[in-house]
């Protein structure tokens, strides 16, 4: 779970500098991946994803400046917590597909090309992990692809019940594989070399998990928490209600594909 899913970058485009916020934790690997973006010769930068409200980690990403633009790869707090302060810090705009986090700039539109720093970041929209997750493409001699929680630099993403959907992050999957062999700067953890690859492995992991439930549903399992006594069985029982809002989100998707039906309240349904 915490291999990486391919090959790791040997080092980021020359465009794209690595700033760490020290929020590391289960959820955020080794924290949250600030990145700033900038051309050779280009004064101004793009900051993505300014992250936690940390005072020292601002004042780093705001010393890059002179920020030009704020891209937010998705809402989950760990990348947006400071979104308020660094705009006030900087006087930049601030700019999210869900407008709740937008600061003096519009809300992303999906294959929208934004120009800011000599750069060219085409939106890609990668619902699933959130609904609102957004991946931003750099195109030009050093090709590379921001994709915030949707493919991480370690282990795999969570989808869960009810904020994820899994439907949607499959097509999110496939639609950024075929961006190709280009670097993944990931939301969190390491750079990895190709993004074909990575989502390839998402996509294959996602799938053995989908079979996992689909036996256990065979095996009798009714409801998401028979299904987490089947599957998660060998796993610390603190972490089955997680375990739990994960396979809602796969019992949702069978539901969608008509693999799966809940059961009636009164327990009376086949
Ligand atoms: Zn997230």
């Amino acid at each position: 779970m915490t291999a990486p899913a391919t090959r790791l970058a040997e080092g980021p485009p020359s465009w794209a500098r690595l700033v760490l916020a020290p929020n590391p934790g289960p959820m955020t690997l080794d924290g949250t991946n600030s990145w700033v973006l900038r051309a050779a010769g280009q004064s101004g930068c793009v900051v993505v994803d300014p992250g936690p409200l940390d005072e020292p980690h601002l004042e780093r990403l705001a010393s890059a400046g002179p920020v030009e633009l704020v891209l937010i790869t998705h809402g989950h707090v760990d990348h947006t917590e400071s979104v308020g302060r660094f705009a006030g810090l900087t006087g930049a705009p601030v700019r999210a597909k869900d407008p709740r986090w937008c600061r003096g700039g519009e809300p992303l539109t999906a294959g929208e090309a934004i120009e800011a720093a000599g750069l060219r970041l085409t939106v890609i929209p990668a619902p699933g992990h959130t609904a609102d997750s957004v991946a931003f493409a750099v195109a030009g001699g050093e090709p590379a692809i921001l994709t915030g929680d949707t493919v991480l630099g370690r282990g795999t993403t969570v989808v869960t019940w009810p904020d994820g959907d899994l439907g949607a992050y499959l097509v999110s999957l496939a639609r950024l594989g075929e961006c190709g062999a280009v670097p993944v700067l990931p939301g969190h953890g390491p750079m990895l070399a190709d993004c074909a690859a990575a989502c390839d492995h998402y996509l294959t992991h996602r799938a053995e998990r989908l079979d996992q439930v689909r036996r256990a549903l065979a095996a009798g399992a009714a409801t998401a928490r028979d299904v987490v006594e089947i599957v998660y069985a060998d796993v610390a029982r603190t972490l089955w209600p997680a375990a739990e809002m994960s396979v809602r989100a796969q019992l949702a998707h069978l539901k969608e594909l008509g693999e799966w039906r809940e059961p009636d309240r009164d327990g009376d349904s086949p």
